[in-house]
């Protein structure tokens, strides 16, 4: 006799072939019951790629044909897996002189600064980096929890807007992500990509407020000024448009990854909440801002990361709900740094959490174990463990 799957939440209804629950923000299942990101996997196998390479081999030789002496693009970088690889497609592949731009969240972790750094100098490209100053991320980790739910905001709100500021500065009209918006979430198909740029869609999708609606009694208009877009009149003065490489190549991360492991050095850590080491693998706050999706909405990153893996056929269904469950409901350490940049207690944490949860969990509160397993990354931001560092050994008193 067939049992039926035990889930991690009986009121939740899930995805017939992955693990995705109804909370997901923008899901969407079709008759069958199966999810947009499932039928996207579907997708992806029939589509034409060589045809789609063509595209994009004709879109950067325009680039590169209209630059001038100018960068042919702007590739907006965290360090991150699918940084490295966008940068080994470009300028490996393609022979792209792209200017790399990265929006600091000021939270990076040693694995992922050294792997930001690793990567400017094996692709040998110029940077331009933006860091906000300490107590403004600090400040805005605060509001941004009962704002939008997740500590991220700066993060979200800057990763949009700083590359585009970057393009009109700069004057680069090709701004080049990675991974194509269809891959994981419910928001574009394959079929269907993001093709139009628009560039409020970092608000819409991530930030969610605009710096306007974050300014409150501890953040002016003026603090937040970093954080806005550029003006539609200078975007179209530009031309700034964007693409994701992901649409346009066979997007395939565990082997991208495995990839640029060997060929580049770039180095996976051991990631809270997470069982797979190369997500967000630069942020040391990554387990909090996933914590407090499963908090809101049941599933946390190993839902996300079982999700893709049963997809692929890695694992099944059932193991794929086990270790998702298991990962989900970890406390991360990083929520001790989090807790004291923003001077809140841990209750008033779980509150705020509490008052944002999903409606269809509103009778449930999904359980919180202490973690299991050891830190290998420090979970306080690499730079103030660096200072720290030198200025401990430079204390004249420790030399008594
Ligand atoms: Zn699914």
């Amino acid at each position: 006799m067939q049992t039926a799957t035990s889930t991690p939440f009986e009121s939740l209804r899930y995805c017939v072939r992955c693990c995705m629950p109804e909370t997901q923000e923008g899901v969407k299942f079709d008759d069958q019951g199966i999810c947009q990101a499932c039928q996207s996997s579907e997708q992806k196998i029939h589509i034409n790629w060589v045809e789609r390479e063509k595209r994009l081999r004709n879109l950067l030789e325009n680039a590169k044909a209209k630059a001038g002496n100018n960068y042919d693009c702007i590739v907006p970088i965290s360090g991150g897996k699918d940084s490295v690889f966008q940068l080994h497609v470009l300028v490996k592949v393609y022979g792209m002189k792209p200017l790399t731009v990265t929006f600091s969240h000021n939270w990076y972790s040693e694995t992922g600064w050294y792997n930001l750094q690793n990567a400017l100098q094996q692709f040998d490209v110029d940077h331009v980096m933006f860091t906000p100053n300490r107590s403004l991320v600090n400040r805005l980790a605060r509001r941004s929890l009962g704002m939008i739910g997740d500590a991220c905001w700066h993060c979200h709100a800057g990763v949009g807007a700083f590359p585009l500021q970057a393009a009109v500065r700069f004057n680069i009209p090709l701004l080049i992500w990675g991974e194509s918006v269809a891959e994981s979430s419910g928001r574009a198909s394959y079929e269907d990509p993001v093709h139009k740029f628009d560039r409020e869609y970092f608000t819409k999708v991530s930030a969610k407020r605009s710096p306007k609606e974050m300014t409150c009694g501890a953040l002016s208009e003026r603090d937040l000024y970093p954080f806005n877009v550029p003006s539609l009149d200078d975007v179209e003065r530009v031309g700034v448009h964007g693409i994701h490489l992901g649409d346009y190549i066979f997007w395939d991360e565990e082997r991208q990854t495995e990839f640029i492991c060997q060929e580049y050095g770039w180095k996976e850590t051991e990631m809270e909440g997470a069982y797979k080491g190369y997500k967000s693998a630069e942020c040391i706050m990554a387990g909090v801002h996933d914590f407090t999706c499963y908090l809101k909405r049941g599933y946390g990153r190993a839902t996300f990361q079982a999700c893709v893996d049963v997809r692929n056929g890695l694992m099944t269904r059932e193991e794929g709900f086990k270790i998702a469950q298991a990962i989900d409901s970890e406390r991360p350490g990083a929520l001790d740094y989090y807790l004291k940049i923003t001077d809140l207690s841990e209750s008033e944490f779980y509150e705020t959490m509490r008052q944002l949860k999903h409606l269809k969990l509103i009778d449930i509160n999904p359980p919180v174990h202490p973690k299991q397993r050891q830190n290998r990354e420090v979970t306080v931001p690499f730079f103030e463990q660096l200072i720290a560092k030198h200025r401990y050994r430079q204390d004249p008193r420790e030399e008594a």
